[in-house]
């Protein structure tokens, strides 16, 4: 008799079990709770549905699992090139609501929130990055601007690509960066800049994201750019793949 108390246990007779059954849902994570219990990541309420049938239809599983839904990014945009003397985020919000009624709701809750501003490199002028709530973004995104102190400002959806200077990867910064120790990537040729024979002949540009994904997947990605150029197909797809995880209602 398996020890239902324990979570690797009812980790792999949950894997097995669904791998078995072959379901078209996909377990996104599985992580431990009390008693042994697990705890399963999936992507919506069908696939909540479909991965509970198939479990609860086998009597090896017991009752000890839950079903959860990962929260999903909130949308972001950036506002660019507010003055600098408008400069903490009361002023930001009141200013925005008391010109974009749409911004707040009936019972006048916010539908957005001050994330962060973001030097630029005009002394005079910061940009500031809002979370909206994704039952207004598409109504904010026909609009051609966002007032503030009788001023109409641009703005932009914010992906954030988090992006690696020290090793050029994707998906982590350098304050998170594991490979710090080994040298870094250089974002023109791809090499290692201690790797002398190679890296001192970088004239020209050769991307180390495309060149690796011509390699692996056989794509035909250009590589004459740096591994830093945001127009980089693979920078491109990491947008997408933000795009993806983001809840747009
Ligand atoms: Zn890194
Ligand atoms: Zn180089
Ligand atoms: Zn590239």
């Amino acid at each position: 008799m398996p020890d239902r108390q324990d979570y690797n246990v009812n980790k792999d007779l949950i894997t097995k079990t669904f791998e078995r059954k072959n379901n078209a849902a996909r377990i996104r994570a599985i992580n431990k709770i009390n008693k042994g219990g697990v705890k399963i990541a999936v992507a919506d309420e069908n696939e909540v549905k479909a991965v509970k049938l198939s479990l609860e239809s086998d009597n090896e599983i017991s009752d000890n699992f839950e079903m959860y839904i990962p929260r999903r990014r909130i949308p972001q945009v950036i506002v660019y090139n507010i003055d600098k003397d408008i400069e903490n985020e009361k002023d930001i919000l009141d200013g925005i609501f008391a010109k974009n009624i749409f911004l707040v709701d009936k019972n006048k809750e916010p539908l957005v929130n001050v994330n962060c501003k973001i030097p630029t490199r005009n002394p005079n002028f910061n940009h500031w990055v809002l979370s909206v709530s994704p039952s207004i973004f598409s109504t904010l995104m026909t609009k051609e601007g966002i007032y503030l102190q009788f001023r109409r400002f641009n703005f932009a959806e914010f992906l954030n690509v988090k992006q690696c200077r020290p090793c050029l990867n994707y998906g982590h910064t350098a304050k998170y960066c594991e490979t710090l120790d080994s040298p870094a990537g250089c974002d023109r040729c791809g090499w290692s800049k201690t790797d002398e024979d190679n890296h001192n002949n970088c004239r020209i540009y050769k991307c180390y994201h495309c060149s690796l994904a011509r390699k692996i997947y056989g794509v035909n990605y250009g590589t004459n750019h740096s591994a830093l150029d945001k127009k980089c197909k693979c920078y491109e797809k990491q947008k997408k793949l933000l795009m993806e995880r983001t809840d747009y209602v």
